[in-house]
């Protein structure tokens, strides 16, 4: 029964449990699954990260973090960071730390010291190892703001940060074996979570305020084995040999000038790819009830004021007068969408309503960011608005989860979904939302499809449901997403007629898939290193003649080949049969054949195989066939 001393914690199953008031998140998560315990290095309490050793004293919700959660992720980096601030100041005793924050890709710590040594860093390396192996806990204290001044008296910089910390908030440390760091938290449990821990490097930092003293940046990356960690490694190994930007670039697919910096420029080449992503994606909006829309690509302000562009998004847009009026390249394509449905009154019975727009958007990314293809400024996603009532929801989420395993199995992309729920601070009813989640769950879990759950982690002001897909290389990205929402359609005063003669509003699904053609793109050619499937390669058919005796049969065969509208050329025979050979290869053709006497007296053709030594002979007619029928079905490999 519940009463003053108990609390009720909700798990990410929605299993809710009493327990008594100062029970430890370790205690509460092991009572809820014991397995989801092993894998957790610390907790998210209603969306707040704490240690698995913190006390809970209130109602809320408890989920596990994991190494696969980003906040989990962080955590561990951080510690990382700690890890490797104990190793230096036990190498360097003069050696102040000053602070250490996760990154995108692992963690820095900047200390006030001199200038740092390679055999430094050795020293730091043998002592993390000597912390790892006696598996250090990380143990939180909180003490006063004078014992906390007392403690580091000697390291301005930790003075100032405590100087920083809100009247009335308690300043917190950590200690790990001799070693103590000021800190908020949260941690992992012990150093043992630490065993991948690889310091990367080390360099001076100048700081921006010029009477500051230089710091020294020590970079690393971390992971919770060893053995995740040697397959990082060698994975950035293979990563850089596979980078998109160079890829692209032997294929000719896209360029970018210093004049318009995260602007792509599509080649012929690259043309076709889209093209054909394009095709992929509308056989499906086709067959599954979606019609197409082009909005304007630039709205005026008051557009963005109405959507909540304005107030939340304004500093990511690029931005135009015209006629005393300001105009912004739109970023996304909602705006049109909901124009388009407030146009004329509507019926219940034009519901559900799928607009779908392939419009290039724009985004102001900082010039620091922009990465090829992965990190642009102008891209156009496979992107639609889909508007129902609430009892739509359901089906259309179910077609959707179809629609992307058959996409990503396309790919043969290993694919997942985040649900993410209610945050701290939300628009609309408790009841809404809770029955929008529970709906997203039942399609998640009613399809089978792998997905966890982030508590908290929602947009304000809706649930939604994030892909993640993994690459051949083991790497995870964040793809498309799916969002209810429940605030636009209000926003914009949309309504329709329901059965019951009285207005509605609809309810919106936002939802893209691949993502952008530019980011999937950037993705899928590292993923297949270059090799793209033949229904996608900008040349499906090389056709290498011996000779010159041989070359008219070989145009002949290029004729059928384009009949069929496949994509083939011929090469000339100034080269090596050897050398042409090996071009093909390196310009990743998916079908190369051969025609020398023998095939042009038999009417046959010998295939290689793409990335083997192997040759199939074929009569012309199968060969058709056989190219055709791979394309068509959009397999993946030759
Ligand atoms: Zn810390
Ligand atoms: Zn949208």
């Amino acid at each position: 029964m519940p009463d003053s001393t108990s609390i009720r914690i909700r798990f990410p199953d929605g299993k809710e449990e009493l327990f008594p008031i100062g029970t430890v998140v370790r205690d509460a998560l092991a009572r809820w699954d014991l397995a989801q315990l092993k894998n957790a290095l610390a907790a998210s309490w209603n969306g707040v990260p704490v240690d698995l050793a913190s006390t809970l004293s209130s109602d809320g919700t408890l989920a596990p973090l994991t190494f696969e959660d980003r906040a989990g992720r962080d955590i561990l980096q951080h510690s990382s960071a700690h890890l490797v601030a104990k190793g230096l100041v036990e190498v360097v005793p003069g050696a102040r730390p000053t602070h250490g924050p996760p990154t995108d890709d692992g963690f820095y710590y900047d200390f006030d010291v001199r200038p740092l040594t390679p055999s430094d860093l050795d020293g730091v390396r043998a002592a993390m190892d000597r912390s790892v192996r006696a598996k250090e806990p990380f143990l939180r204290r909180e003490l006063t703001r004078t014992q906390a001044e007392k403690l580091f008296a000697e390291n301005p910089h930790k003075l100032r940060y405590i100087s920083e910390v809100p009247e009335g908030e308690a300043v917190s440390v950590y200690d790990t074996g001799d070693f103590t760091d000021l800190c908020k938290g949260p941690h992992v449990p012990t150093t043992e979570w630490l065993q991948g821990v690889h310091i990367l490097g080390f360099s001076a930092i100048a700081p921006e305020d010029p009477t500051a003293p230089t710091l020294q940046r020590i970079r690393g990356v971390g992971f919770p084995t060893r053995g995740e960690l040697d397959t990082y490694l060698k994975m950035r190994t293979e990563a850089e040999a596979r980078d998109h930007r160079t890829v692209g670039a032997k294929l000719e697919l896209f360029t970018f000038v210093d004049e318009a910096p995260g602007f792509p420029i599509w080649l012929p080449n690259g043309m076709i790819v889209v093209h054909e992503l394009e095709r992929f994606v509308r056989e499906h909006l086709d067959a599954a009830g979606y019609v197409e829309v082009r909005t304007p690509l630039l709205f005026a302000q008051s557009v963005y004021e109405t959507s909540g562009h304005w107030d939340h998004y304004r500093k990511d847009m690029f931005l135009t007068e015209a006629e005393g009026r300001t105009f912004g390249w739109k970023p996304m394509n909602c705006p049109g969408s909901m124009l388009i449905f407030r146009s004329r009154a509507r019926s219940y019975r034009e519901l559900p309503m799928r607009l779908a727009e392939f419009a290039p958007l724009h985004r102001f990314e900082a010039s620091g960011t922009l990465h090829g293809l992965t990190r642009v400024r102008e891209f156009v996603q496979d992107d639609a608005h889909i508007f129902v009532t609430e009892e739509q929801v359901e089906s259309e989420i179910r077609t959707l989860l179809a629609w992307i395993e058959r996409a990503f199995a396309t790919f043969r992309l290993e694919w997942s979904c985040e649900l993410s729920t209610r945050p701290a601070q939300f628009l609309g009813e408790a009841a809404v939302w809770d029955r929008a989640e529970a709906t997203l769950e039942r399609v998640l879990k009613s399809s089978g499809v792998k997905y966890r759950v982030s508590p908290g982690e929602g947009g304000f002001y809706a649930p939604k449901i994030d892909i993640h897909i993994r690459d051949s290389l083991g790497r995870p990205w964040q793809t498309g997403t799916i969002q209810l929402d429940y605030q636009m359609p209000l926003r914009f005063g949309l309504e329709y007629q329901g059965p019951d003669g009285q207005l509605h509003p609809p309810i919106v699904v936002h939802r893209t898939i691949l993502g952008s053609w530019e980011r999937f793109l950037g993705v899928l050619l590292e993923h297949v290193g270059g090799r793209l499937p033949p229904w996608l390669a900008p040349l499906q058919v090389r056709v290498l003649p011996v000779t010159d005796r041989h070359t008219p049969a070989s145009l002949g065969l290029v004729e059928e080949l384009r009949a069929d509208h496949l994509r083939a050329e011929v090469t000339g025979t100034e080269e090596s049969l050897a050398k042409r050979v090996r071009n093909a290869e390196v310009d990743r053709v998916p079908y190369v054949v051969v025609l020398g006497d023998k095939e042009v007296a038999e009417g046959t053709v010998a295939l290689r195989v793409r990335g083997s030594r192997e040759t199939r002979a074929f009569s012309r007619a199968e060969f058709l066939a056989h190219v055709s029928e791979r394309v068509r079905k959009r397999e993946f490999d030759p």
